[in-house]
């Protein structure tokens, strides 16, 4: 089942790629197997998917341990700072940077380990109370206070759109993140280059790809619907 909806996925990406002209190498599918066991995983695995999100942090780090070592693991959920210690030197991108305290923890753990963390900047575009995200109009007063910090590497945006029934009113919300990522890469900020923007989920990654998505963050149209009433 994973094989043919990987497969449905692939072909609605590269159609997206064409109808907007857009090439694709330049968008990168990660698998959202939050919830799924690590049998799972390795099926997709076993069909070529190296890019996997999880958006909880013992998760990620259980299933790191028994999966295979060139898995590119993205952590996409909101991080507290007490866990950051645990991912910091395991992943290759976190989606879900928010606050300033976040920053500075991932600053102070990425030294400790000797890395560069790379970091995405989430952004709350809709303004929805119930999300996390720095306000549209925070994100560079923001960028300008992390922009010194030496162990992380701010590589661009991500944003959650509203969960709406017609993936078309989304749209907006799309196109601002991408108009924000060229403000910002118009202000020249020092080692701050905006180049990804994670945006689109099963429901809408084919409007965030034609909005200029690099990155999109498909669960359950690979997987199939989750189950929360047993653990991964
Ligand atoms: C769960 C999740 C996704 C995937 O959602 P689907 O609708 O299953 O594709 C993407 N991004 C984030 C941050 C998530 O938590």
């Amino acid at each position: 089942m994973i094989k043919e909806q990987l497969a449905l996925v692939e072909e609605n990406i590269q159609k997206a790629c064409e109808r907007s002209g857009r090439r694709r190498e330049d968008v990168t599918l990660i698998a959202v197997s939050k919830t799924k066991p690590v049998g799972v995983l390795q099926e997709a695995y076993d069909l070529g998917v190296r890019i996997f999100g999880e958006n909880k942090v013992q998760e990620l780090t259980e299933k790191y341990a028994i999966l295979p070592e060139d898995i590119r693991w993205h952590l996409i959920g909101h991080l507290q700072t007490n866990k950051v210690k645990y991912i910091v030197d395991k992943v290759e991108l976190i989606h879900s940077v928010d606050s300033l305290k976040l920053a500075q923890t991932i600053e102070k753990e990425a030294a400790k380990k000797g890395c560069v963390a790379r970091i995405l900047i989430e952004v709350n575009v809709a303004e929805e109370e119930s999300k996390f995200g720095v306000k549209v109009e925070e994100v560079i007063p923001f960028l300008e206070k992390i922009s010194h910090f030496e162990h992380i590497k701010v590589e661009g945006l991500m944003t959650i759109a509203p969960f709406v029934d017609d993936p078309e009113k989304n749209r907006t919300v799309f196109s601002k993140l991408r108009q924000l990522s060229v403000d910002i890469n118009d202000k020249n900020i020092d080692n701050v280059n905006v180049s990804i923007l994670s945006m689109g989920m099963t429901n809408d990654y084919e409007v965030a790809i034609e909005e200029g998505a690099t990155c999109v963050r498909v669960g359950t149209g690979i997987f199939g619907e989750r189950d929360y009433s047993k653990k991964a």
